[in-house]
C-alpha cells in the first residue's frame, strides 16, 4: 500500500459538524423547498414533497435537482450565501486535529460550499483557512466543483503530481465526497454515523487521526 500524502477534507457537515449546526444545516432543507416552489410554481407543500426526493439528512443532493429541471444552478449559489451563520460557534478541536495531520500529510479542504460562505463560515468556527495546502470552493459562475464528478479528485492529483492511492479523500456525502474519489482510485473515509458496510466509515472527523494511525501507519 502506498503512503497517504495528501488528505482531502470535505467541509459541510464533515469538519462543521455538531448538534449545534443543526440549525445552520436546516437552511439547506428551507432553500430547496422555497426555490422548487418559485421555479416551479407550486406550493410550499408539494415543493417539500418534492425536495425530499433530493434531500437526505445523511447526503443532501439537493444541487441535482437544478440539473433535473434545468434550472439556473446560481439560484442555489446566491442562496446559500445569504445563510444566516450565527449559530455557528468555534470549533478548536477541529482545529487542532487539522493541526495534528499537518505534521505528516498536505491537507486540502473541497467544498461545493459556495466560497464567499466557505470562508465565512470556517471563519466562525475558527478555522484558519490559511492552514490549508489547497482550498476549493465553488466559485460564482462556475459549477460546484465536486457536484457528484470524479474531475475535481483528477485534476487535485495531476496539481500534486500525487498518484490517486497517495491520496485520501474524507466526507460525509456518498454521492460528492466519497463515490466520485473512489472510482478515481482515491482512498475514502466516509464520515458517518451509519456504516453502510460499502466505504470505511468513521463516526466523527475527530475519529481520523485514529484511522489513519490503524490504517496508515
Ligand atoms: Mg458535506
Amino acid at each position: 500500500m502506498k503512503k497517504i500524502k495528501l488528505i482531502l477534507l470535505d467541509m459541510d457537515e464533515t469538519l462543521i459538524h455538531g448538534e449545534h449546526t443543526k440549525v445552520y444545516y436546516d437552511q439547506y432543507a428551507f432553500l430547496i423547498e422555497d426555490l422548487i416552489s418559485k421555479q416551479l410554481n407550486i406550493n410550499l407543500e408539494e415543493a417539500r414533497v418534492l425536495a425530499t426526493k433530493y434531500w437526505g439528512t445523511e447526503d443532501g443532493a439537493g444541487e441535482k435537482f437544478f440539473d433535473d429541471y434545468k434550472i439556473d444552478i446560481n439560484h442555489w449559489h446566491n442562496g446559500i450565501i445569504r445563510f444566516d451563520i450565527s449559530t455557528i460557534t468555534p470549533l478548536p478541536h477541529v482545529m487542532k486535529l487539522i493541526e495534528q495531520l499537518k505534521k505528516e500529510y498536505l491537507i486540502g479542504l473541497v467544498s461545493d460550499c459556495p466560497l464567499i460562505q466557505a470562508q465565512r463560515v470556517l471563519s466562525a468556527s475558527k478555522i484558519d483557512k490559511e492552514i490549508f495546502d489547497i482550498f476549493i470552493a465553488w466559485e460564482t459562475g462556475k459549477m460546484p466543483p465536486k457536484n457528484g464528478l470524479s474531475n475535481i479528485y483528477k485534476y487535485i492529483s495531476e496539481k500534486f503530481e500525487l498518484l490517486p492511492e497517495e491520496i485520501l479523500m474524507v466526507g460525509d456525502s456518498l454521492r460528492t465526497d466519497i463515490i466520485p474519489a473512489f472510482k478515481y482510485g482515491i482512498n475514502v473515509v466516509h464520515v458517518s454515523k451509519k456504516d453502510t458496510g460499502q466505504f470505511p466509515t468513521i463516526p466523527s472527523i475527530l475519529e481520523l487521526h485514529n484511522y489513519l494511525k490503524r490504517n496508515f501507519s
